[in-house]
């Protein structure tokens, strides 16, 4: 059999790890990986970058073999530091996750090798999937093929791509935060975990100046909480309703096998909070023994894409226009080192959130923003993160020709559909996902369900 991975992120090294774990089951074949980006193995998220730029999950979460969770903890036994002090976990700069992917793809190719299989990486952009095609011109016959192309770059909602102090993609931080001087007057666009790297890298980077994080509802990332054991009973894959009042109901029965009851978690969802009040009471109740948020977060992941696909319309439309951030920011909270950094910043008086944003458009030597209030900022560092299922600008083409051929559909829900068995769609692309970011843990799950279905 011969297999195409286009794409050599997170998502590509985990289905590839999950090939190399199968080959004592599979006849020998060929896997010819496609990466058009620098990061080969890395992908977007973890390129080398400042020590202040973390991973947002603690080691358990952050597996990419799906039926080893412990996986990249050992890989992290071997080296010390960086353990998040409330969550008593290592939270480790993203960079060097990155180096865990790239060690684990390595390991693969080697074993993939070693069983006689041929491994060629192109480090080109595919612009056609079966078969095989890169810009560059170079073609490969694949039976099957992995689309693993991770999702799309920040929006320029307000048109300020080419203003001078603009930062469209703030990634990495360590390249992008360079330009700025460290006493200028600088404004991020949003507030959640993209805008909190950013106030995370200045502080870093010893900038003095002040910081304005802007959004229209002026909200923060929830505090992530410390990992507790528990185990779902009423919640799988099997019960799961059609109505969010029967996944209320089953979370409700979860809460009760551990005798607490569902209102906490209900107020804690609807509460009309402060930001920075709930930052600080949040960042209190880090280790509280209440286990419905860590309940939410972990149903979210696990079984997210699933009970999406099984709510009827209304309660989906429902979901998406009234608890889209708060799903998003329960999916993934800020870790409490992050936390610490934005309530320091905060109550230092250097860093502000403005709410009400309306617009920004570059003014003399700057830019002019309107909100609750006017502001000027000197810089304004872009943090607005695209819908899950955008498309990379770079994958355009791949995709037209996806579509052209028949081999996959585009639902209006967005992202892709295959049509045919030889065209898998792994992480955000995938219109299997729900409006939520796929975690690590839900991307190495999909991973391992397509190395499965993939022919021996
Ligand atoms: C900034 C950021 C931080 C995150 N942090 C965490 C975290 O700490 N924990 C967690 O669980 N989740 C996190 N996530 C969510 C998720 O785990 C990551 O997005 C994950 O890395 C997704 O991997 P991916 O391979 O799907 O996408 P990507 O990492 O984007 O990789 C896709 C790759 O495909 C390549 N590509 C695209 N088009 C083509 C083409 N046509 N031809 C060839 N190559 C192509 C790209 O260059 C890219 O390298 C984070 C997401 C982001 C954006």
């Amino acid at each position: 059999m011969h297999i195409g991975i286009i794409g050599a992120g997170a998502a590509g090294v985990s289905l590839l790890d999950a090939l190399a774990q199968k080959v004592d089951q599979t006849t020998a074949g060929s896997v010819v990986v496609v990466e058009g980006a620098a990061s080969l193995w890395r992908g977007r998220a973890y390129q080398p970058d400042l020590d202040a730029v973390r991973v947002n999950a603690p080691p358990v979460l952050m597996s990419v073999r799906h039926q080893d969770p412990q996986h990249y903890q050992r890989w992290l036994g071997e080296r010390d530091g960086y353990v998040d002090r409330l969550l008593g976990v290592p939270i480790v700069p993203r960079a060097v996750y990155g180096e865990y992917l790239q060690a684990t793809a390595e390991t693969a190719v080697c074993r993939l090798r070693d069983h006689g299989w041929r491994v060629e990486v192109i480090e080109d952009w595919a612009t056609s999937a079966l078969p095989l095609r890169t810009a560059g011109g170079v073609t490969r016959p694949v039976d099957q093929v992995v689309v693993s192309v991770g999702g799309g770059r920040p929006i320029d909602h307000y048109g300020l791509a080419g203003s001078p102090g603009f930062v469209q993609d703030p990634y990495p931080l360590a390249t992008t935060l360079a330009g700025i001087g460290t006493g200028s007057q600088v404004a991020v666009i949003g507030s959640g975990l993209t805008a909190v790297d950013i106030v995370a890298g200045l502080v870093a980077s010893g900038h003095n100046g002040p910081i304005t994080m802007l959004s229209r509802r002026g909200v923060l990332p929830e505090v992530q909480q410390r990992p507790v054991q528990f185990e779902f009973r009423h919640l799988s894959r099997e019960t799961l309703p059609s109505t969010f009042s029967g996944l209320v109901s089953l979370l409700e029965a979860e809460l009760a096998e551990y005798g607490q009851k569902l209102a906490p978690l209900v107020q804690e969802v609807l509460a009309r909070e402060d930001p920075v009040e709930r930052l600080r009471r949040q960042l209190d109740e880090v280790d509280g023994p209440h286990l419905g948020r860590r309940m939410l977060t972990a149903a979210i992941h696990r079984l997210g894409a699933a009970a999406w696909h099984r709510l009827l319309p209304g309660d989906r439309e429902f979901l998406f226009t009234e608890h889209f951030r708060t799903i998003n920011s329960l999916a993934s909270p800020m870790v409490p080192l992050n936390a610490e950094i934005v309530l320091r910043s905060i109550d230092s008086g250097q860093l502000r959130l403005a709410g009400g944003l309306r617009s920004i458009e570059a003014a003399a030597g700057g830019f002019r923003i309107v909100g609750t209030d006017v502001l000027r900022a000197d810089v304004v560092v872009n943090a607005v993160n695209p819908p899950v299922h955008a498309i990379p600008g770079e994958t355009a083409a791949l995709v037209r020709s996806l579509l052209a051929s028949g081999a996959v559909s585009s639902p209006p829900s967005g992202g892709l559909s295959a049509r045919t068995g030889q065209v898998h769609l792994l992480g955000g692309i995938a219109a299997d996902n729900s409006f939520v970011t796929p975690s690590l843990m839900s991307v190495a799950a999909a991973a391992h369900a397509i190395a499965d279905r993939l022919p021996a």
